[in-house]
């Protein structure tokens, strides 16, 4: 996988973690939610990258015991005094209103309007971000030293939104594999002005999902952008007939700030998604941190409830609720640290490219060792010992019993994960071994050139 092997090293990650940063910095200003056209304008610019395939599902369509909600779009929404000046404006900052606010225009007083501020008293400069999805009810965020600061009133208080029947829009990049298994990376894109969640995974998500179009990986990756929590039950809703074939899966997001990288695992905790990625994020050189699965945090609480059980775990930097700037206008373009950004691309990419390349390989000659040297796969000239390919081909014969897969091939023999995939290539194309998970979609031996 040459392209998403790039990825894997700079300076082709940094040189994507710019390319990212751009697409963020072009988001940033989109007021998304749920639902509504803020989406289809990130998706709009996502698509510049990458081509993506758009489904929109219909208010009132079952996911479970979940619904899609109405679309929500906003023009306009303030407060102003007496004066007409706007104190709060969402044109200033769209995070001054909360998400899924129903319209309203009426005069109050300040104690009318305060059940329906919200603030930080700790953090009396940043913005909060709050959201009211799936109950009808509308509110301003502000800072709270100009929160302090406003009079008796009265106030005009204008949000100028539609909550009407329309869509909830997902999208997805679609990656042919070479054979019938699937792999999922999904990342939601419901955020409005907020950077490391949820700008970085959507721009990760882009970037790997353009390295690996160039390839012909052995799953088939599918890269889908949705809402939180809807979004992935909606998905999921929609391709049930697929997930037995699904193999392995990731969320990603929140990739740029300081924080170490993380990998949560999926709710069994011993999937081949979390041995790959437990090696990946766990070794060198990321030495990330390794946490067991809990039942909060992004879709991956979706994709491991019980009725699915999938193998799919979660790359993050630091987890939601857990640095100071989560959920606040302070999680902005200014967070983001590019040379993280350009770390959890490299990351990322290598637990995608292993996760592909992953697989039980049997000998297809196990009485003895088979005559490498007679299918040109060994030196030539006795004496000296045999060098890392050589030796890399005999640990893949020796292993080669069904019971291990290239990861566990690696532990044993504490060889390279890389060369002991290359050294199977090679012998699946001498024949030598084949493949046992995947019946091969195409002609005869899965080929990986
Ligand atoms: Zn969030």
């Amino acid at each position: 996988m040459m392209v998403l092997q790039e990825l894997q090293r700079d300076p082709a990650s940094r040189e994507a973690a710019g390319e990212a940063l751009a697409l963020m910095a072009s988001m940033y200003p989109i007021c998304r939610s749920i639902t509504g056209d803020g989406v289809r304008r990130t998706l709009d610019l996502v698509e510049q990258v990458v081509p993506l395939e758009r489904t929109e599902v219909p208010t009132g369509t079952p996911a479970f015991d979940w619904e899609i909600p109405p679309e929500w779009n906003v023009r306009d929404a303030y407060i102003a005094d007496a004066s007409g000046r706007r104190v709060v404006d969402f044109r200033a900052h769209n995070l001054h209103l909360v998400s899924y606010s129903a319209p309203v225009d009426r005069i109050v007083s300040l104690d009318e309007l305060q059940p329906h501020l919200h603030s930080l008293p700790d953090r009396p400069d940043w913005i909060p971000y709050r959201t009211s999805y799936y109950r009808e009810n509308w509110g301003f965020c502000l800072r709270h030293t100009d929160r302090e600061a406003l009079g008796p009133g009265p106030y005009r208080v204008v949000v100028d939104s539609t909550l009407a029947p329309g869509h909830l829009t997902l999208a997805e990049i679609v990656v042919r594999g070479s054979t019938d298994g699937e792999a999922l990376v999904y990342t939601h894109d419901c955020h409005p002005s907020l950077a490391n969640d949820n700008l970085t995974g959507i721009a990760v998500a882009a970037a790997l999902a353009r390295a690996l179009r160039q390839e012909q990986p052995r799953l088939t990756w599918r890269f889908v952008f949705g809402p939180g929590t809807i979004g992935s039950l909606a998905w999921l809703s929609r391709n049930e007939h697929r997930l037995p074939r699904l193999r392995a899966g990731l969320t990603i997001g929140l990739l740029g700030d300081a924080g170490p990288l993380r990998y949560k695992c999926s709710r069994r905790g011993d999937t081949v998604t979390d041995r790959i990625a437990a090696h990946v994020i766990g070794g060198e050189p990321f030495s990330g941190m390794l946490t067991p699965f809990e039942p909060y945090g992004y879709d991956e609480r979706q994709f491991c409830s019980p009725g699915f059980d999938l193998p799919v775990g979660r790359i993050t930097r630091s987890p939601n609720g857990t640095y100071p700037e989560y959920h606040t206008s302070a999680d902005d373009l200014a967070l983001i640290r590019p040379e993280k950004l350009a770390e959890s691309i490299r990351a990322v990419a290598r637990t995608i490219s292993l996760l592909d390349a992953n697989r039980r390989v049997l000998n297809l000659s196990g009485k003895g060792e088979p005559r490498l040297g007679k299918r040109g796969l060994y030196g030539s000239v006795g004496g000296a010992g045999p060098g890392e390919f050589e030796h890399a081909l005999l640990w893949v014969l020796s292993l080669a019993d069904g019971g291990h897969d290239l990861l566990a091939m690696s532990q044993r023999s504490g060889m390279s994960f890389e060369l002991l995939d290359r050294a199977a290539t090679a012998l699946e194309e001498a024949k030598l071994v084949r493949t046992l998970d995947e019946p091969s979609r195409g002609t005869d031996a899965v080929s990986r050139a």
